[in-house]
């Protein structure tokens, strides 16, 4: 028998206009940091989101954005967070790895255009996000 040792390809997709909400959010709430859930499902690598949350007990501002994880009602459908930085990168900081939540990270940068959209993984390598 052979095993195979492929690394998993990971990707990410948004879906139902998640990706314009994570646009708008993050004006919204510029010069302040803003954070969502990312909630859909994960198949063979591939994740998709479907839909956004906005965490309970948030606290946001102009340098932190951050909710208490274990406030958060236990749901499966969750597979990771986004959250702005209004200045600089969209490179996550050793913090934003810290706190690394799900499967995904993915940040926006100012001026929150489509292009700004970045995921991460745990380690923060950066996972291609892909058309529909
Ligand atoms: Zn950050």
């Amino acid at each position: 028998m052979i095993f195979k040792t492929k690394k998993l390809e990971r990707s990410l997709v948004f879906l139902n206009e998640t990706r314009d909400g994570i646009v708008s959010y993050s004006k919204i709430n510029h010069p302040d940091e803003m954070i969502l859930i990312l909630k859909g499902h994960s198949k063979k690598g591939k994740m998709f989101v479907e839909s956004l949350v906005v965490p309970p007990f948030h606290e946001a501002g102009p340098i932190f954005a951050g909710f208490p994880a274990n406030q958060l009602p236990f749901d499966s459908d969750y597979i990771g967070m986004v959250h702005s930085h209004p200045v600089g990168t969209a490179e996550p900081s050793s913090e934003d790895l810290h706190n690394f939540f799900g499967l995904v990270s993915v940040t926006i940068k100012s001026p929150y255009d489509d292009e700004d959209i970045f995921a991460w993984d745990s380690t923060g390598n950066p996972i291609p996000i892909l058309d529909e």
